[in-house]
């Protein structure tokens, strides 16, 4: 293809990636070790769409795993990250950026009187918990299987995302002390949860919990369970966390714990709020907040917080989503359009897969490994990218088209009639 010379093709690309980088990939779940075959290197992209370096165009489900809900290298976010890094890349102090990202986080989620920016998930996090436990002063945590919170040592435990991937209930490399305050519970065993609290509730500094599970697929939320989770941690002073590094503004213009009328302690937030930069916040009321240093005793810093390029970025990215306000409730159903669809046709060829779909997330599953592989090929094949595990999400950004799913339907119904034909 013209347009591409001088460029690596995928395959010298990935050949030289695996030389230099552990698998190939800075992260495992890129490896593509789920789905077999090599991975699709990306050049580019553009609205709901990316390249590959053989020039090959994908309509992307993934969305830097989840991060673009504007799509790729939307024209303002582009402009507004050119600008501030015209103005020096970072100066490691106070900045105007900063403080309008957060006052506009907190006039969308009212709950975050004070905010704190960091540049990961995983620190968002790892801030949480210390604040909880910095403020009760106690040292358990209680997580649940399948839920992904970042690879901090004691939340590697029965975790989804790339460990679920890989079928590691926990990481090498943790020591089993680090684990020794972590309580891994069952999503909706609300019997357990009882238990666990009339046996260590005073010693539980927190509950961390995904609103939405995006991380073993999609996993609906529960609001029982969730409105339990709110009385039983009020019950005995333990703070709720919701980690909303995913499903924050995901839903609507805010967080999944308004969306769900469910108020936690702590709000993790990340992904989206960066506009695709490397993110993380987590924030509370006053209350809480206060016992992070400078002002109280619970110590947490970084280099690149707050960086001016990285809030430009998520500020542009807030204000169009403050103008799209109302046009969340057709994203929802663009996917929800979607999530049916590709069920009704794994139905026409007899497939056996089930959709999961939440807002502008889905994830599918079939009866068997193999079948998803064969599913995932094809549709490569057809010039569609989807999360290259079953237990990640896919998302639909406010980029794609009717068109865009339409032909991925088209693509679908084909991967199952191969898939059926394999089978006779
Ligand atoms: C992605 C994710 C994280 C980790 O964020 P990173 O930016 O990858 O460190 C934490 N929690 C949830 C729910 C996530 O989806």
């Amino acid at each position: 293809m013209k347009k591409n010379t001088g460029r690596k093709r995928n395959k010298d690309l990935i050949k030289s990636a695996r030389r230099i980088l552990v698998g190939g990939v800075n992260s495992p779940v890129r490896a593509f070790s789920y789905v077999g075959g090599d991975p699709i290197p990306i050049y580019s992209g553009k609205g709901p769409k990316v390249s590959d370096y053989d020039g090959n165009r994908y309509i992307d489900y993934v969305l830097s795993y989840g991060a673009l809900i504007l799509g790729h290298a939307k024209g303002e976010v582009v402009q507004a990250i050119k600008e501030a890094a015209g103005l020096g890349v970072g100066f490691g102090a106070t900045s105007n950026p900063e403080v309008e990202l957060a006052e506009r986080i907190r006039d969308a989620i009212p709950l975050l009187k004070k905010i704190r920016f960091v540049s990961s998930g995983t620190e968002a996090v790892m801030g949480a918990v210390r604040l909880a436990r910095g403020v009760t002063g106690r040292d358990k945590i209680v997580k649940f299987e399948g839920a992904y919170h970042g690879h901090a040592d004691y939340l590697l435990a029965k975790a989804g995302s790339g460990l679920a991937t890989l079928g590691l209930p926990v990481s090498k490399g943790v020591p089993r002390e680090f684990l020794r305050h972590t309580i891994v519970a069952q999503r909706g065993d609300i019997e357990y949860i009882d238990r666990i609290f009339s046996r260590f509730g005073s010693d539980i500094a927190a509950v961390i919990v995904e609103p939405v599970g995006g991380n073993d697929g999609v996993v609906y939320p529960d609001p029982g369970f969730l409105k339990h989770l709110r009385r039983i941690t009020k019950k005995y002073g333990v703070l709720l966390i919701f980690d909303e590094v995913i499903t924050g503004f995901r839903f609507h213009f805010g967080s999944a714990a308004q969306y769900l009328g469910i108020r936690p302690d702590i709000i993790c937030l990340g992904k989206i709020i960066g506009g695709g930069l490397p993110i993380g916040a987590y924030g509370s009321g006053e209350r809480i907040m206060k016992h992070l240093a400078p002002l109280g005793g619970v110590y947490q810093a970084s280099t690149f917080s707050g960086n001016p390029v990285v809030m430009s970025a998520g500020i542009a990215t807030l204000r169009l989503l403050a103008l799209l306000r109302d046009d969340y409730e057709r994203l929802n159903s663009l996917t929800a359009y979607l999530a049916h669809a590709i069920c009704k046709k794994s139905q026409d060829h007899g497939v056996s897969i089930s959709v999961q779909q939440f807002g502008a997330m889905f994830s599918i599953r079939f009866k068997r490994r193999s079948h998803f592989r064969v599913f995932y090929r094809s549709l490569l094949d057809e010039g569609i990218y989807l999360a290259p595990s079953e237990h990640e999400s896919n998302f639909v950004s406010f980029a794609h088209t009717k068109k865009d799913i339409e032909k991925t339907i088209r693509a679908a119904n084909k991967a199952f009639r191969v898939l059926a034909q394999s089978e006779e």
